[in-house]
């Protein structure tokens, strides 16, 4: 792998376009409450927040495959808790829970994937030998 692609997508602070790819990810909407980021920005005055779920001081990964987009109210909920503990404090059955954290692995994978599908292609087109050659 590509050292600068590991260092863009390795970033502790997300830079613009990893939230937009995040946003993408998660279809524009709070993963707990579903209010979308135009809502977010009406209602708070704020987009929608992206998060680490697991922190990096924790171990988590620095990476797509780590990250949560809710609006305020809920990143607040949320805290320092595990998501399985907030989504059963929400008054879903144990399934309900499985399945939403099943989902949220699935969108983890996807954006994960689309940023590093992206940032290939990026260094991709600018390598000179692939400007009019694409055997290789
Ligand atoms: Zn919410």
């Amino acid at each position: 792998m590509d050292r600068n692609l590991e260092r863009n997508t390795a970033d502790k602070d997300f830079d613009l376009f990893q939230y937009l790819v995040a946003r993408l990810a998660f279809s524009d909407k709070c993963f707990l409450c579903d209010l979308s980021h135009d809502e977010s920005v009406e209602k708070y005055s704020e987009p929608l927040h992206i998060d680490h779920m697991k922190a990096f001081s924790k171990g988590g990964a620095l990476s797509l495959g780590n990250v949560i987009l809710l609006c305020r109210t809920c990143n607040l909920k949320k805290g320092t808790k595990e998501l399985n503990e907030v989504l059963a404090g929400t008054g879903l059955t144990d399934s309900e829970v499985a399945n939403k954290i099943l989902q949220l692995s699935t969108i983890q994978r996807w954006a994960e994937v689309e940023l590093k599908r992206v940032l290939l292609r990026k260094i991709y087109k600018q390598h000179p030998n692939n400007a009019v050659n694409s055997d290789n």
